[in-house]
């Protein structure tokens, strides 16, 4: 089956990429590449209303963010384009035509307010609400008269009558069954001639080769309906793949409710793409019941359904935190620099040239903060005073660390030891420091704590010898200066 295999990921544009489309994408993408297969991007944007270019390009940002890259769809191209549902609307004609001329859908000429009726009478007797079929009945003649005079009317699927239950093999869920009594013949083309929802869907995955249909499980109660599209069509039915909701760490489904729910949201505050990925992937599928940590590669090699479990996923912030701050932990300096000059650039604590010239100094930067980070954004504050002329001390520190009985005293020894060592690096920083708490009567802690609190304006910081360093001697001598009248000899 290896080269054959086509997927495809559908969403409607009808807003950005939300956490449950992404890994809807995910594991399509992933099927695909375990199998060597096609991974189709089609934008199903027959919601005139809610559909809109900029969300279609917000998806297509959103995927390339996360590194899906797909081999057909919008920008790329195929054989089996176009990849807009608007513009296939003559593939539905053609479905329609070939269904007509097999005698598979017929024209319906039932009035919305017949049909309300209808449904009401069939509620009030309590059966079952479809369209109860009366225009099947119309003959072809009658039908072909009616419609040349111009009467409004649908076209619907002719369901077989003896169709029975209809009874698929989901590759997540074991065997689906659909009751034959809860299908009706259901509308293909509206009056104003466009294709419903399940007709697209069914002649776009049809018409486009799909194989294997992996989707939400909000589509389940489609499938029915999509089946006897197939096989009305004489199609080859793909295998159906639906997956468990994703729910918040309430139990709720996964909305607005929570939090942000937007793979760019998460792009914004700091979030890796092969993170975001990582934990997406884990939301219903695992590698073998243990690794959390795995890569794009790895999770490609060996992705499968039979993985893919049944029950609904939390989605767990935390854990998708400290995922992040993994692979943050993982990367290389370089790799990390890369990362954190948009951020340092977008906070303006540097500008894009400013990065290129000192990046060495970024790179000794890196293994200082890596350790710290579980987000990109924890960047701004933690390393902030770095990046100015002076600083202002955070009160609380000052009264916890300046007003201690010493401070002063140490401030003026390790000014002094700072202002007469030969280089300023951290090495020798460090070693002209630690001789001072000892020299002077004071503890070490306060001694450190006070220059740190000069220095960086808070008790919680990066290293501190290697923060002086990147600060600077002069810099370092100029904060102690202007903190010393704060501090209690
Ligand atoms: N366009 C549908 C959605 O965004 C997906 C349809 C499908 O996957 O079959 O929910």
């Amino acid at each position: 089956m290896s080269e054959s295999v086509r997927v495809r990921f559908a969403p409607s544009p009808t807003g950005h990429l939300h956490i449950g489309g992404a890994r809807t994408a995910i594991y399509n993408w992933a099927y695909a590449r375990h199998f060597g297969g096609t991974f189709v991007l089609r934008i199903e944007d027959t919601d005139p209303e809610r559909s809109t270019e900029e969300n279609t390009q917000a998806i297509i940002r959103a995927m390339e963010w996360l590194g899906l890259d797909y081999d057909e769809g919008p920008g790329v191209g195929g054989s089996y384009g176009p990849y807009f549902q608007t513009q296939r609307a003559e593939s539905y004609a053609e479905a329609l035509e070939r269904l007509k001329v097999e005698g598979a859908a017929y024209p319906c000429f039932c009035t919305p307010q017949e049909l309300d009726a209808k449904r009401e009478s069939a509620r009030a007797l309590g059966g079952f609400a479809g369209y109860d079929r009366t225009c099947r009945s119309i003959d072809a003649e009658s039908a072909a008269a009616r419609i040349a005079a111009g009467e409004p009317h649908v076209w619907r699927l002719k369901v077989p009558e003896d169709r029975g239950d209809i009874v698929f093999p989901d590759a997540v869920r074991g065997d689906v069954t659909f009751a034959a009594d809860v299908v009706d013949d259901l509308v293909l083309v509206r009056t104003d001639g466009t294709a419903t929802y399940n007709f697209a869907v069914t002649v776009d995955d049809a018409t486009m080769a799909i194989t294997h249909v992996v989707r939400g499980d909000d589509h389940l109660s489609n499938t029915p309906k999509q089946i006897l599209i197939y096989e009305a069509l004489g199609e080859k039915l793909p295998v159906f793949a639906h997956l468990s909701m994703i729910l918040g760490a309430d139990g709720k489904r996964l909305s607005k409710r929570h939090g942000a729910t937007s793979v760019e949201a998460y792009r914004d505050m700091g979030y890796l793409p092969e993170a975001v990925m990582n934990y997406l992937a884990l939301l219903g599928w695992s590698l073998d019941g243990e690794t959390t940590v795995f890569s794009r590669e790895t999770l490609a090699e060996n992705f499968s359904l039979d993985r893919v479990s049944r029950n609904p996923a939390i989605f767990d912030d935390e854990k998708l935190e400290w995922l992040n701050g993994v692979y943050i932990r993982e990367m290389s300096a370089e790799q990390l620099v890369d990362r954190i000059v948009p951020v340092l650039v977008d906070a303006s604590l540097i500008s894009a040239d400013e990065a290129v010239t000192r990046r060495a100094w970024l790179l000794k930067l890196a293994p200082m903060i890596s350790e710290r980070l579980k987000r990109l954004d924890e960047v701004v504050p933690m390393v902030a005073f770095l990046f100015s002329d002076g600083i202002e001390i955070d009160e609380a520190s000052r009264q916890k660390v300046l007003e201690k009985e010493g401070s002063g005293v140490a401030l003026d020894a390790c000014r002094a030891a700072l202002a007469t060592i030969p280089t300023f690096d951290a090495e020798t920083i460090e070693a002209a420091l630690r001789e001072v708490p000892e020299r002077v009567g004071v503890k070490p802690k306060v001694a450190f704590q006070a220059v740190r609190v000069a220095t960086t304006g808070s008790t919680v910081s990066p290293p501190l010898f290697e923060s002086l360093e990147l600060l600077g001697r002069e810099q370092t001598l100029v904060r102690i200066d202007a903190a010393r009248p704060l501090a209690t000899s």
